[in-house]
């Protein structure tokens, strides 16, 4: 589940980019990661995980990762081929979520392709050129459902009419995203993995004094009244300043964004809404080999979960002892949060939650 970095040439993706494979996660420890120059691997911040570290000092200590990919050049035109368009489209399809990098600064050295800096204009154009070849697609399949209705298939009524009134929406300037419908008409939706309908955080870059003091930056404001109207995020960052953290030591990371007066650097916040977006929560295991963080979807059930660590503590679950971080770090240690009732014995039916700390107890 990778998330792709789109915006307009020269908006800050690469700086961004940068910044990420700066800050990343070494990718041969994550088997199931992509070996690609334009993929970032990048560990997700979890103080969660810090603290079990800090307190069982384990040989290993292993965050969990999410991938980002760096699509450039998208520009102006691309629907119709405009440069590398239609495989930038493609790259874009393959992911399954958008981090949209929006350029909130002014800088006459650094050319703008538009002429000046406009957010929501900028904004318009790549969303403009996701409609479109959504627009293609969609057209495509309502004429192909229609051909199944006119030789009798009567279950592609629906499809048909739904993907009629989606397309109307789509010439109207409208992303998928903010179709409205039903559950059964999204399910037909989704079948045709639409680029304007894949979630999306909107990456507000900020110059480095911008970034300070973001919400009175004007910029900044007209982004976040869009995706407050889209129900989306939006994140600040200075691009510049985030690739200068990543490059820091860990124990010098710290002093450094005390300094600046905060308490996050915009990156970890983008990873983490990042994650968010995705569907994705954390359950960690811990002990003196090795603490670790692991990847699951929200929703997941414990034998599932259990699984993700190895198919045999799925196929023989038994149960999972669960304690909640801040139960756990309230107590201080395990046997104290033990003796106030606080490690609770799961069955199969348990839903996994965001920083559960678990033992899994499985037959083997
Ligand atoms: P891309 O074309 O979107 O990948 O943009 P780049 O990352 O290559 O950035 C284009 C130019 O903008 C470069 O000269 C960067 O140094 C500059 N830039 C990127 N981020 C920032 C930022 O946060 N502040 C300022 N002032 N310049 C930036």
């Amino acid at each position: 589940m990778k998330l792709g970095i789109v915006g307009l040439p020269n908006v800050g993706k690469s700086t961004l980019f940068n910044a990420i494979t700066n800050a990343g996660a070494e990718s041969a420890n994550y088997p199931f990661c992509t070996i690609d120059p334009n993929v970032g691997v990048v560990a997700v911040p979890d103080v969660r995980l810090s603290w079990l570290s800090d307190f069982y000092k384990p040989k290993k200590t292993t965050p969990a990762v999410i991938e980002f990919v760096d699509i450039a050049g998208l520009v102006k035109g691309a629907s119709k081929g405009e440069g590398l368009g239609n495989k930038f489209l493609a790259n874009i399809r393959e992911t399954a979520a958008i981090v949209h990098v929006v350029r909130c600064f002014d800088d006459e050295n650094v050319i703008h392709v538009e002429g000046s800096t406009d957010p929501l204009r900028d904004i318009g154009i790549i969303d403009l050129e996701l409609i479109m070849a959504d627009l293609e697609m969609v057209e495509r399949r309502a004429e192909k459902a229609q051909k199944l209705l006119k030789s009798g298939d009567k279950k592609a009524a629906r499809e048909a009419e739904v993907f009629a009134s989606l397309r109307d929406w789509l010439n109207d300037g409208n992303s998928a995203r903010s179709f409205d419908c039903d559950e059964d008409d999204a399910a037909i939706i989704a079948s045709a993995e639409l680029l304007s309908l894949k979630p999306i955080i909107y990456a507000a870059n900020l110059d480095e004094d911008g970034f300070a003091d973001y919400h009175s930056v004007a910029y900044y404001k007209q982004v976040e009244e869009l995706a407050a109207r889209e129900g989306a995020q939006v994140i600040p960052v200075c691009a510049k300043l985030e690739a200068e953290i990543a490059e820091l030591p860990a124990e010098d990371k710290q002093e450094f964004l005390q300094d600046l007066g905060i308490t996050e650097s915009g990156l970890d916040r983008l990873i983490k809404a990042s994650y968010a977006l995705l569907g994705l929560i954390s359950f960690l295991t811990s002990g003196e080999d090795e603490c670790r963080a692991w990847t699951i979807k929200n929703g997941t059930k414990a034998p599932q979960a259990a699984g993700k660590i190895h198919t045999d503590f799925e196929r023989g679950f038994i149960r999972a002892e669960v304690v909640a971080f801040e139960d756990l770090k309230t107590c201080g240690s395990m046997n104290a949060a033990k003796e106030k009732g606080l490690v609770r014995s799961e069955g199969k039916e348990y839903v996994m939650k965001d920083g559960d700390i678990v033992l899994f107890r499985f037959n083997v």
